[in-house]
């Protein structure tokens, strides 16, 4: 049995963007405000495993959950979600912000290639959570 679901989102799986204590949780709000119901495929750099896998299942892995998504719930939509101050992209070692944000934005657009070479029948969207100036946990998602 599968059932109907429109959108998949694929996002980091760092705490700070879900479910906190204090009852903020971003990646919801951010499913909430495209008015449809979405799987939630988390991972830890977010889509970083579909352009640069440590190894080539780490890659598979993603794509059979995103399989799951446009295939068996029929998704039309895929929003890749990164997000800025991310683990995985610590050895990177960025100068600043804008060197980082370019990198996740050529990640984010090289991973909807793979995407939508893989799903045909999908819509891919793609999105970066910045993190408010000065603040080390509070995030506002923007396409990209
Ligand atoms: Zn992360």
């Amino acid at each position: 049995m599968s059932h109907k679901c429109e959108g998949a989102v694929i996002t980091c799986e760092d705490f700070r963007l879900h479910q906190r204590m204090d009852g903020r949780n971003y990646i919801a709000d951010f499913i909430k405000k495209q008015n449809i119901d979405c799987d939630l495929i988390t991972r830890g750099g977010g889509i970083q495993d579909l352009v640069r896998p440590k190894e080539q299942g780490y890659r598979n892995c993603l794509l059979r959950d995103s399989d799951v998504s446009a295939k068996l719930h029929k998704c039309s939509v895929i929003y890749l979600v990164n997000h800025q101050d991310c683990g995985a992209y610590s050895g990177m070692n960025f100068t600043d912000k804008e060197s980082e944000l370019e990198q996740h934005i050529r990640d984010l657009k090289e991973a909807g290639d793979i995407v939508m070479d893989n799903f045909s029948e999908v819509e891919v969207k793609t999105y970066f959570a910045y993190l408010k100036e000065g603040s080390e946990d509070e995030f506002e998602i923007k396409e990209v």
